[in-house]
């Protein structure tokens, strides 16, 4: 049994640490009691220390939406593994804003590197995977995200890549209001995502990954989602940043 999971990514959003508690403080107490799902907030830098003291008595975990995979040095500008594991349990890695040439840059070979430091430092990554639209249309998607999976994940023990979680986030569904259809996303995550795990771990070790659908999710939507086998939860942008968040989470442990 794979146990849900729903994550937040705000994104360059709240990242005053006031800003960041004032909204954490509202949906604290209802999030803390929605069981049988897991929740992941995901702040910028700048608030997750806050945020941190504030989950820590809760059973909702905390993540970082990036990190360099060295462990220290001449690295300006950036944050190490160890740093983020002593304030947060999760990171996200490889998002498509980070991949998109105009945005970082970031290249399968370093995505690679830093969800091989995240396991090391004992850091759970949730590693992102995800065509664009043009690829979309053109037939490609499978052969790119599972390109984009086997490169994050080749040669990663069975062990650790049960250790990650995997959100499949079409580019085109990202920010738009245009999710994936449910039965779509289910698709490309079993054929394409879970087929590349089974091929680089077997089926055993695929079978109990969690991989999460990604992309224009809603407290409206949410449950269509949960409902497909393949969809272990959700990684969620613009919606994670609204009370209603609440009311996401608890729809996916009742469509779950
Ligand atoms: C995201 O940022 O990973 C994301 C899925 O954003 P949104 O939910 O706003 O589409």
């Amino acid at each position: 049994m794979r146990t849900p999971l729903i994550a937040g990514n705000w994104k360059m959003n709240l990242g005053r640490p006031e800003q960041a508690l004032d909204f954490v403080r509202a949906i604290l107490g209802p999030l803390n009691k929605i069981k049988a799902v897991d929740r992941v907030l995901c702040p910028p830098f700048t608030a997750l220390a806050a945020v941190a003291e504030l989950l820590g008595p809760t059973e909702i975990g905390l993540g970082a939406q990036n990190m360099h995979w060295d462990p220290a040095g001449a690295q300006t500008g950036e944050i190490s593994p160890a740093m983020l594991r002593e304030l947060c349990q999760y990171v996200i890695l490889g998002h498509s804003e980070r991949r998109a040439a105009g945005g970082h840059f970031e290249k399968d070979v370093a995505i690679h590197r830093k969800v091989r430091a995240a396991l090391e430092a004992g850091l759970t990554p949730i590693l992102c995977v995800g065509e664009n639209l043009k690829q979309n249309e053109a037939g490609e998607t499978h052969e790119f995200v599972s390109g984009q999976a086997r490169a994050a994940l080749d040669g990663l023990s069975p062990d650790e890549v049960v250790g990650c979680v995997i959100a499949y986030e079409p580019i085109w569904a990202i920010g738009t209001g245009k999710a994936a259809t449910p039965a779509d996303a289910n698709r490309v995550m079993g054929l394409t995502v879970r087929g590349t795990l089974a091929d680089l771990v077997g089926e055993d070790v695929a079978g109990a990954v969690r991989i999460l659908y990604g992309g224009s999710v809603t407290a409206d939507n949410i449950a269509s989602f949960m409902a497909m086998p393949e969809i272990d939860g959700a990684l969620v942008g613009g919606a994670s940043l609204k009370p209603d968040f609440v009311e996401l989470v608890r729809r996916a442990v009742a469509a779950g």
